[in-house]
């Protein structure tokens, strides 16, 4: 079935049309069959006219209720009109205004059509005449009382076919392609299938207790009910969330199948030194999460670990007990952050903290300490040598950069760990590549700020078992959020501004942000440049405001943030480059411009700047969308919560899958065109079940349909990711 289901779409229907397709992300016959109904409607039920609304393409199972004929006017003495035919179709429940334009013979024939039959099939787009919702020139069949089409024109034919089975499937479509145009193309690709086998083994159909492949397509395309419709579609959601699912469970198998350098901890050494000269406790979770890991070092596969937990729950330290762990070990640790200001914070940060331990094996050093590096870009030619150098020789023990540390001159004497901070932005495709560079695979434990729903988790990290840091390191200050409505009561923007002056007489230091950089083209004409001018000649005179975003170069913004981070500035005005890691514990208020156009996790994330250290935290969202708007809704939940788990799934519930899942699933090849992480979680958790179960039957992929399967999700392009 593989080969017919894979052809192109133009093998079973017109050129043309096969191109239309192209707009639903529908180019192979399995494309078309896996494009299945929204919703079926029953040629005996009523739609209920009421639920209508306007932009929707729908059938619709009515009685004409009246028929006003408005013949042609000829304009002899006021002004030509077309005739029409004004039609309100009933449910019982509402009303749909129709109407037909034309000559008075067209009209007259389709007047004796409708007043045929007790009622009909109406098929077309919702418009809308004077703010009620109205059908131009529907495609029409009129029934008689036991349901049969009257009439048999010609042209009808399609719609006969429709309405003659059972329910009629209402598909995603297109002007170009109503649904009854996508109905008769997949009954066509149905009836050009051989008959082949299913790609799923028996034993796997009936544990997960699905429909053959086959039967299913039947099932959503051409159903007599709908238990039937559903069973075919809850096979197709199956496969994708099998498909996906079993990929995973071949990644961890391949995995473990790969040896590590056991990194096994060893007393005395650089991480007990850190642990004592630690300035607080380790919170519970903290420890436990350590232990975890450091039993996992110690094995010859390699650990592939998810740290999550909220933004300040201490995922740094935890990654760095790992990372001086496996030093203790003999081996090095890679530190990769997403982007170069985030890199550069990691190494003050973890600077900071390991304090003598970090500076290198100097005259007078601790005998346990090593070397810290960061690697950027941006570097000079001869610095960047000197660094190269030390990873090289392993000098360093910890090498910290973005990504591009994995490139290939970038040799380490014995990589141990890649810890990988705030997975979310890169994709799963990218993360296998990462490790692959490495002959004896290192050890991996990825960090997320962005609490994950287990079966997102399992969906987008698969491939990695999860720890949760739940807690938030005690004596953490309470941040108070308050949304300012710019527009309503512009009096307390002017409010904010002083706000933050006070705050900075009371030696705490302020994030101010902005979505954009430069303001052309956005409705106040204000991007951080412009925003950080007027602060400065306005409100904030006299303040010491610095400015960041992405396009300065590196010097300046390392400048700039260890300007901010060292208290010689006050304010600083900057982008969303702040939005993760960045630690400055005098931080105590944020004040977020156009706080309408982040997403609800982002303005999470931008928030849990503030408040680390001893102050509470304000956080003001300026805004100029009104109250009642989602935009604004956005904003109230934010400010009603700080809890990150309740927002990340406000936040996905409010997001269309691929952003969810990232770059990588919503590409034009994306694998998931059904399945719904969320809603769908215990088919997830079920496939994932099965996934094992698979691999344990047929470690090396043998099965062409497991082959088939992985390979197609693995094809997920590099470069489809790279958003
Ligand atoms: P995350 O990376 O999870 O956002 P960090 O590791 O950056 O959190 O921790 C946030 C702040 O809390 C840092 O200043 C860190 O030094 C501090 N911190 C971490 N663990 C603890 C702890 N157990 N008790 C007190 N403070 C802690
Ligand atoms: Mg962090």
């Amino acid at each position: 079935m593989a080969a017919a289901l894979h052809a192109p779409l133009s093998d079973v229907l017109g050129a043309k049309t096969a191109k239309e397709f192209a707009a639903l992300r529908v180019n192979t016959v399995g494309d078309l069959l896996r494009h299945i109904p929204r919703r079926y409607l029953s040629g005996t039920e009523l739609t209920d006219l009421a639920t209508i609304t306007e932009g929707e393409h729908v059938a619709v199972f009515a009685r004409v209720a009246r028929i006003n004929r408005v013949d042609a006017h000829d304009g002899g003495r006021g002004r030509p009109r077309p005739g029409r035919l004004e039609v309100l179709l009933t449910d019982g429940s509402g009303h749909l205004a129709v109407t037909f334009f034309g000559r008075s013979h067209l009209l007259r024939w389709w007047e004796d059509q409708l007043n045929n039959g007790v009622g009909g099939l109406f098929v077309g787009k919702v418009g809308s005449f004077r703010d009620q919702p109205q059908m131009t020139h529907p495609e029409f069949v009129m029934l008689d009382a036991a349901g049969r089409i009257v009439g048999k024109s010609e042209e009808k034919a399609r719609m006969a076919t429709l309405a003659q089975s059972g329910l009629v499937g209402m598909y995603p479509a297109t002007a170009r392609l109503p649904t009854w145009t996508v109905a008769e193309c997949a009954r066509l690709a149905l009836a050009s299938l051989p008959v082949t086998d299913d790609p799923w083994p028996e034993w796997l159909r009936e544990r997960a207790g699905v429909l053959g492949l086959a039967d299913a397509f039947a099932a959503v395309h051409a159903p007599l009910d709908l238990a039937q419709a559903e069973g075919g579609a809850h096979r197709l959601r199956f496969d994708e969330a099998f498909a996906t699912q079993l990929t995973m469970a071949y990644r961890r198998n391949d995995a473990s199948a790969h040896a590590a350098t056991p990194r096994v901890r060893l007393a005395d050494g650089i991480l007990d030194a850190f642990d004592a000269q630690l300035p607080f406790r380790l919170t519970d979770g903290q420890v436990a999460v350590g232990s975890t890991i450091f039993e996992e070092l110690a094995r010859h596969r390699p650990m592939q670990r998810l740290l999550q937990g909220e933004v300040g729950s201490g995922k740094t330290v935890v990654a760095l007990r790992a990372m001086l762990a496996v030093v203790d070990a003999g081996g090095q640790a890679a530190l990769l952050a997403p982007t170069e200001v985030l890199a550069a914070q990691h190494y003050q940060t973890i600077r900071r903290l390991l304090g003598d331990l970090g500076g290198g094996r100097m005259l007078g050093a601790p005998d346990v300490a090593t070397d810290v590096v960061l690697l950027t870009g941006s570097m000079s030619a001869a610095a960047r040598r000197e660094t190269l150098l030390r990873a090289a020789s392993g000098e360093a023990g910890i090498v910290i950069g973005t990504h591009a540390l994995l490139s290939d001159r970038v040799q380490f004497a014995d990589l141990g760990l890649i810890v990988i901070d705030e997975q979310h932005r890169f994709g799963v495709e990218q993360r296998a590549a990462l490790v692959d560079k490495a002959a004896a695979r290192p050890h991996v434990l990825v960090l997320t700020a962005t609490p994950i729903p287990r079966s997102v988790a399992m969906t987008i990290f698969g491939d990695l078992s999860v720890s949760t840091l739940a807690e938030v390191p005690a004596g953490r200050q309470p941040i108070g959020t308050v949304v300012v409505d710019a527009a309503l009561r512009p009096a307390w923007v002017e409010r904010a501004w002083q706000r933050v002056v006070e705050e900075v007489s009371s030696g705490r230091q302020v994030f101010i942000v902005c979505p954009r950089i430069g303001g052309q083209g956005s409705a106040d004409g204000l991007g951080v440049v412009e925003l950080a001018e007027q602060l400065r000649s306005g409100p904030l005179a006299g303040v010491r405001l610095g400015v960041l975003h992405g396009q300065l170069p590196t010097e300046v913004k390392d400048q700039v943030m260890g300007d901010f981070a060292a208290g010689d500035l006050d304010v600083l005005v900057a982008t969303t480059v702040i939005e993760v890691g960045v630690d400055v514990p005098n931080a105590t208020m944020m004040v977020v411009w156009d706080a309408d156009r982040f997403g609800i996790s982002q303005l999470h994330q931008l928030r849990g700047r503030i408040g680390r250290g001893e102050h509470p935290g304000v956080c003001l969202l300026i805004t100029a969308v009104p109250p009642g708007e989602s935009a604004r809704d956005r904003l109230d939940a934010v400010a009603a919560t700080t809890d990150g788990f309740q927002l990340a799934e406000l936040d996905l519930e409010q997001r269309r899958e691929g952003d969810v899942l990232g770059a990588s699933q919503s590409g034009t090849r994306s694998s998931l065109r059904l399945l719904r992480v969320l809603e769908h979680a215990d088919l997830i958790a079920e496939a994932r079940e099965l996934a094992e179960e698979s691999v344990r039957r047929d470690p090396a992929c043998q099965t062409p349909g497991f082959a088939d399967a992985v390979r197609e999700i693995s094809m997920l392009a590099p470069g489809e990711w790279d958003s």
